[in-house]
């Protein structure tokens, strides 16, 4: 087993620790919760735990569906050893449905189906509040060049696809997501960091309540029971 070792990073949502091997870093999910780039501030119990979970399930799923992960192995309920990835300072965006930055940047209403999902880039700087950027800004800042911004933009669709079939089952609506990708030693790019209710819009099948962290951005109450419910109703059909 892995040996976790000091503290390599503090960020919002997890704590990044070195391991006896090189090749791998531990992941610790903390219960804090923040929005609007940590200006507002918040925590549950158990959300470590209940974040974890629902990672792994979806990244365990992903890997079974050909999508090369981080994951390596969980060492408690709320740490994860991962491979260790050079980070792409990107946040990749996809989007379904109408909602968030995108309805108040252009003035569509939250809700309104997309005809095809589709890819968007911030800028991964919380100094800069992770701008929009174009392909043409991602090859001038040298963040990526156009076969990995084209390899970034199918992996992110692929798993789009999984994400909405899994979702799907568990009778959730996938409205939109943040993921993150780095790079092996060997330059392949893998995905990395977490997929959870911190980082998805997930709106309920029938009634489209909203069971993700917009609970807690927009003060709608019951944000602990609806991480709850997603990690119950995604494991039940996929396991853990
Ligand atoms: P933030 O940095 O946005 O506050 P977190 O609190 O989730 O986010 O911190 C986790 C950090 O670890 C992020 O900066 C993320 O890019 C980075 N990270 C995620 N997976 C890996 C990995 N496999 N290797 C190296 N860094 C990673
Ligand atoms: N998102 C995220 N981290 C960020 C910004 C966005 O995980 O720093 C996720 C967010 O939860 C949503 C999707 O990315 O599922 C699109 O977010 P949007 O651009 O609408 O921004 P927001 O409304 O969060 O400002």
């Amino acid at each position: 087993m892995v040996k976790k070792k000091d503290l390599l990073y503090e960020g919002k949502a997890k704590k990044v620790y070195l391991t006896d091997k090189e090749e791998f870093l531990v992941t610790e999910f903390k219960n804090s919760l923040t929005a609007f780039n940590a200006k507002k501030l918040g925590s549950f119990e158990n959300k470590g735990v209940i974040n974890l979970s629902i990672t792994t399930t979806i990244f365990k799923y992903l890997e079974k569906n050909g999508i090369k992960t981080h994951f390596v192995e969980n060492i408690s309920n709320n740490e994860m050893v991962v491979r260790r990835l050079k980070m792409i300072p990107l946040e990749v965006v996809v989007r379904n449905i109408a909602a968030g930055s995108f309805s108040s940047r252009f003035n569509i209403p939250e809700g309104e189906a997309f005809e095809k999902p589709f890819v968007e880039f911030y800028y991964k700087n919380d100094a800069l509040n992770d701008p929009l950027l174009t392909d043409e800004h991602v090859l001038t800042l040298k963040i990526a060049n156009q076969n990995e911004i084209n390899e970034l933009k199918l992996k992110a669709l692929k798993i789009n696809q999984a994400l909405i079939t899994m979702f799907d089952k568990a009778d959730i609506k996938l409205v939109d997501f943040k993921i993150e990708f780095g790079k092996l030693g060997s330059g392949e790019i893998v995905l990395g960091d977490e997929i959870s209710p911190d980082s998805c819009r997930l709106w309920d099948k029938k009634t489209d309540e909203k069971l993700d962290k917009d609970r807690f951005r927009r003060d709608l109450g019951r944000v602990q029971e609806s991480y709850e419910e997603v990690v119950t109703r995604i494991q039940k059909h996929w396991g853990k």
